[in-house]
């Protein structure tokens, strides 16, 4: 199994794309996450942009930490003048995830509070009031749980203030199991919506 494959089933790659169906980029963000910082591509990865194009794929180097790592320096090669990827249809696995991003935990998912990161995070603490007010809790814990939330709602809706300029994000990490659920909770949101 090629190690791009494997690392997509043991991060639930699945999952994020049935989550980030939901979403579209908005063009004011200007492909902020292809533009700035480092890419990193697995090794069948980088065969695959090069066949693609080998000159732009010249742009991506090993890491230097490990054999099958690679990266490029943002602005991403691949980007082109319209902020569109030419590579869509074989992005890398961390271009296929974002804003959701991978950690050591091997629990969690990161997700970075960019423009549909925020969506996200929003969506999701709807999802945790919704589950909670459906449930035995008592009220005072089903109004704790929805006031707690709303400030964490309001906590990332500042970290995305210019975010274009801030260095690093404050991530919110979502364990696996909860992916899961959200992916249902925005399906079934659709459904009601429709
Ligand atoms: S994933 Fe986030 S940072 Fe990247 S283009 Fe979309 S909104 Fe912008
Ligand atoms: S490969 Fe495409 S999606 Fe990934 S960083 Fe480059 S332009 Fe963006």
């Amino acid at each position: 199994m090629e190690i791009s494959t494997a690392v997509k089933k043991a991060i639930r790659y699945s999952v994020v794309q049935n989550i980030l169906k939901h979403y579209q980029c908005p063009d004011t963000c200007g492909a902020h996450c292809c533009s700035k910082g480092q890419i990193h591509f697995f090794e069948d990865e980088v065969k695959v942009l090069t066949v693609l194009d080998q000159e732009k794929a010249k742009n991506i180097t090993n890491d230097g930490l490990s054999a099958g790592l690679y990266q490029m320096n943002a602005p991403c090669s691949f980007l082109n003048t319209s902020g569109r990827c030419d590579a869509y249809n074989s992005r890398p696995t961390v271009c296929g995830m974002y804003p959701f991003k991978v950690n050591t935990s091997g629990t969690t998912l990161g997700l970075q509070p960019c423009p549909i990161g925020f969506l996200i995070i929003r969506d999701f603490a709807e999802w945790i009031i919704d589950t909670f007010s459906k449930s035995g809790v008592s009220d005072e814990e089903k109004t704790r749980i929805k006031e707690e939330w709303q400030k964490n709602v309001d906590s990332y809706e500042a970290e995305l203030v210019d975010f274009h300029f801030k260095p690093v994000l404050k991530e919110m990490q979502i364990p696996f199991d909860e992916l899961e659920m959200l992916s249902m909770f925005l399906s079934s949101k659709k459904a009601k919506n429709s």
